[in-house]
């Protein structure tokens, strides 16, 4: 018999995404003349980087050629790549992390998923209400969520996000055993300050849970206090996996590359009492089920890290922040309640009752498409997420037929 994981009848319905892209569809069949302004997409507009394009060129003509050809890399990652990421993003912000405990991957969503696999599926896990519907969809696959239950999953433990903190969550009283965090936070694009992580960190010392850091958006962080890493708190290599992606930096959703920190001194412990190093954990489950990133895409990835490409992510980081700005301004200047935007190309806005009515009426009367916030969670309902990603014209054309309307 061929027996089908049972696991994907327990997942949320994922019709959020097709449901847009579906409205929209059948909102321009209708309406063949006008010209629609996508905001609600969470993907780069800008093409890659000349350096970075000219790096894979390299890269293509190295595998050419016999004497300089690459077969199977690394399963980790090519040194030079590992050690770029550490000096750049670790060691030159003062972070203690060393290469050996980088791993490189072909991005932050596949390992997101796969880190399920050393972690016992017994585990209860906190995700934040709203957030990135991979967290919860995952650990439904892995079995770590549980059974659905009314409001939510048997061994899901709901930690709201509310407007009155800023969409910060609150420690929870029931301790779950991993807890995924992400910031700054796609959907509502706050950052979150370094006493408030500490907390974090705190907590996840004292109950022995460990926490999963999304930090895919830290190259938008502007503000003095506000986290780019979680292992700026001090003692966070002993409770933090933190994942990062160069798409959302340097455009790379498409070529495709991230890398996960598993600390050396983050340690687990199998049934049997006996005590782990994740790291060495995360090593074997890559080195078994994975053959590295393509040597022509960590080629690009290292690119990133020269001073042009330094230079290039602030100033195309700079472009979507300003835009996400413009955005923002535009409704607070309607009492509008806006979030994020400062640190984040997102902008969440609370502009109704229900998300499907305001993405409708967006869409209807300002040919503006966003996204509903009730797809990143029940606590998003009244919300829609608005997105930087796009040029400047279209976004101030965008807001102007907005603010027509309201
Ligand atoms: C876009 C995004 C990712 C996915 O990154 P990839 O490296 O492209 O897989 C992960 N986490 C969050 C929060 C994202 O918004």
């Amino acid at each position: 018999m061929i027996r089908a994981n049972d696991n994907f009848n327990r997942l949320p319905e994922a019709y959020l995404f097709s449901e847009v892209a579906s409205r929209i569809r059948q909102y321009k069949e209708q309406h063949p003349g006008l010209e629609l302004i996508k905001m609600d997409i969470g993907d780069i507009k800008r093409p890659l980087f000349p350096c970075v394009t000219e790096a894979m060129r390299r890269a293509v003509d190295d595998l050419s050629r016999a004497e300089s050809f690459y077969g199977y890399g690394p399963e980790q990652g090519y040194a030079f790549l590992r050690e770029a990421i550490e000096e750049h993003d670790y060691h030159k912000r003062g972070i203690d992390i060393g290469s050996s405990e980088i791993f490189v991957s072909d991005g932050a969503k596949s390992d997101l998923g796969n880190l399920g696999d050393i972690l016992d599926p017994a585990s209860s896990v906190g995700i934040c209400n709203p957030t990135y519907p991979a967290y919860l969809d995952d650990s439904v696959i892995n079995g770590m969520a549980g059974k659905p239950q009314a409001g939510g999953y048997s061994n899901v433990i709901d930690i709201e996000c509310r407007p009155e903190d800023g969409f910060i969550p609150a420690l929870p009283a029931e301790v779950p055993d991993v807890i995924y965090l992400c910031f700054p936070n796609n959907p509502t694009g706050v950052g979150i300050d370094r006493d408030r992580l500490a907390e974090w960190v705190e907590y996840a010392h004292t109950h022995g849970a460990l926490i999963v850091y999304d930090a895919a958006y830290q190259a938008y962080v502007r503000e003095e206090g506000v986290v780019r890493s979680i292992y700026e708190i001090p003692g966070a290599d002993e409770v933090a996996i933190e994942v990062n992606s160069f798409s959302k930096t340097a455009g790379f959703t498409g070529v495709r590359c991230g890398y996960t920190v598993v600390p050396r001194r983050l340690t687990g412990r199998f049934s049997s009492g006996r005590t782990v190093s994740l790291n060495t954990l995360w090593n074997r489950r890559q080195s078994t089920k994975f053959n590295g990133a393509s040597y022509v895409s960590q080629r690009g990835a290292e690119a990133v890290y020269s001073p042009e490409g330094r230079a290039n992510v602030k100033e195309a980081t700079d472009a979507y922040l300003e835009n996400a700005a413009i955005v923002k301004e535009a409704l607070a200047g309607k009492n509008i309640p806006v979030y994020g935007g400062v640190n984040s190309p997102y902008v969440w806005a609370r502009m109704g009752e229900n998300s499907w009515d305001v993405f409708d009426f967006l869409l209807r009367e300002a040919q503006v498409s966003v996204t509903p916030g009730i797809g990143f969670g029940t606590k998003g309902e009244g919300y829609v997420r608005f997105t930087g990603f796009n040029t400047r014209g279209n976004t101030l054309k965008a807001m102007e037929r907005i603010l027509q309307k309201l």
